[in-house]
């Protein structure tokens, strides 16, 4: 990118201006040849070459578009493998998280983001994580801990899930301080012994995501790799911003395949024909259906896209404190709605296209056998429908009847408070 490359608005900082549908295209048509050459490295050569994995950089200051820009990829490498989108994803929502975590009240902190993106950006490098949990017999179990040593910690034990495992350059994870307070600390795993990088995690299911367990040796990470921890309200909301972010892409890149389910069936029903001689697609109740699949989609990208845009709300720390909880909420309810609606999607494109889905020339079969994944996380559904009932069982009217979503100000995306 050249400094001619750069626009400005009158007052606004110069931002660096990139083609996203030219740069999507080249990401799409690379992971589509990577695919079917069975050469996965080939499409994050081309991935790095372009300035996608750092639209964090590119969109600084400016969450919403941040979003916009993080959805529009994930949505079309989605449509291809969702997979390999879960896996650019997981790089998209850490660094759209630290690039917005409003800290610009907090001079070190800040300092700290701003070294951070530099080597992302500067390097090249994509970005793993792992929240530490592990499969064990209780849920939400976390698998690591961090001990205190002079000039930094030491961090021990297993984690179940990292995506990107063997393309991240950087890994950041959050695990358990000694005293049990929440921490989030950076690395760098490659040809680090006390990082083993496990086998998969699902040996017979999402491989092309890269998913694999993760155990830390004895790890020491120096101070200045540690990003976030202890007792105060900050660590908390950068965890919860994290999650806002995951719960918002994650559902981008899910209704990708719903999208491209609707298109497979859509080619299928004009291309075949009845015993009638008449191809499919005239027939009313063929035009029914789909016409119920493209309404549930659409609704359910309205869903992400206003929580999506709502990101452009959280600009201070006192936003974090009141806003947050909200926009969480939001973003639950459009993660729970866009990956049921994907599933569900593919699973009626499947209905109607038949076993040639499976007869290997076409995306619905990789489209299928993916898109079960979208409902199963970040955040369960269980919990996000238990979140949604208790509240609106708790005292008070439940707001969508005492108010209306369309004022709530809290929500909107221009953060403004708005009235009639
Ligand atoms: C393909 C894939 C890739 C992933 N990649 C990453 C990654 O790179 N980094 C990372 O940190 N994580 C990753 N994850 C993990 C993800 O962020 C979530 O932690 C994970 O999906 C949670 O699912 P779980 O089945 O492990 O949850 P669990 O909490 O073990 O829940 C299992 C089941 O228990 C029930 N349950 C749980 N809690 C409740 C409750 N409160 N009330 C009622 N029932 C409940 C539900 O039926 C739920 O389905 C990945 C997950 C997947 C599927």
């Amino acid at each position: 990118m050249s400094s001619d490359d750069m626009t400005m608005s009158a007052g606004r900082k110069a931002r660096p201006r990139i083609d996203l549908d030219r740069q999507t295209q080249l990401a799409a048509e690379a992971l589509k040849k990577a695919l079917a050459e069975r050469d996965l490295p080939a499409f994050y050569r081309v991935f790095r070459s372009t300035d996608l994995p750092f639209l964090g950089r590119i969109y600084e200051g400016d969450a919403a578009g941040l979003f916009r820009a993080c959805a529009h990829v994930l949505h079309r490498l989605g449509g291809i493998s969702p997979a390999v989108a879960l896996a650019v994803e997981n790089h998209f929502y850490v660094t759209s998280a630290i690039a917005t975590f409003p800290i610009a009240d907090d001079a070190r902190l800040d300092a700290r983001r701003r070294a951070l993106l530099s080597e992302v950006v500067e390097g090249r490098r994509l970005v793993a994580n792992t929240n530490s949990r592990v499969h064990a017999d209780r849920v939400n179990a976390v698998g690591t801990r961090a001990r205190k040593v002079p000039g930094g910690h030491v961090v021990s034990g297993a984690a179940s899930y990292t995506s990107l495992a063997t393309e991240g350059d950087l890994l950041i994870f959050t695990t358990a301080l000694e005293e049990g307070f929440p921490a989030v600390f950076m690395t760098r795993p490659r040809g680090n012994p006390a990082v083993e990088i496990g086998p998969y995690l699902f040996p017979d299911a999402m491989l092309d995501s890269d998913t694999r367990r993760i155990v830390f040796h004895d790890l020491f990470v120096p101070d200045e790799d540690l990003l976030l921890g202890g007792p105060g309200p900050e660590v908390v909301q950068l965890l919860l911003f994290e999650m806002v972010w995951h719960q918002v892409l994650i559902p981008s890149l899910y209704l990708g395949a719903a999208a491209q389910a609707i298109d497979e069936s859509r080619r299928f029903l004009r291309t075949v024909r009845g015993r009638d001689g008449a191809p499919l697609a005239e027939l009313d109740g063929m035009v029914v259906d789909i016409g119920r699949l493209v309404i549930r989609y659409r609704a359910a990208c309205a869903a992400v896209r206003e929580a999506g845009e709502a990101m452009g709300t959280i600009a201070s720390a006192r936003d974090r404190a009141e806003r947050l909880p909200r926009l969480y909420e939001l973003a639950g309810a459009a993660k729970y709605t866009g990956t049921r609606c994907a599933e569900e999607t593919v699973s009626a494109a499947r209905g109607i296209v038949g076993a040639r889905a499976y007869a290997g020339d076409g995306a619905l079969e990789r489209l299928c056998k993916e898109v079960v994944f979208g409902p199963l996380g970040p955040e369960v559904n269980a919990v996000i429908e238990r979140a949604h009932g208790r509240r609106a069982l708790g005292e008070g009217e439940f707001d969508g009847a005492a108010s209306s979503p369309w004022l709530d100000g809290a929500m909107s995306a221009s953060g403004k408070e708005e009235t009639c």
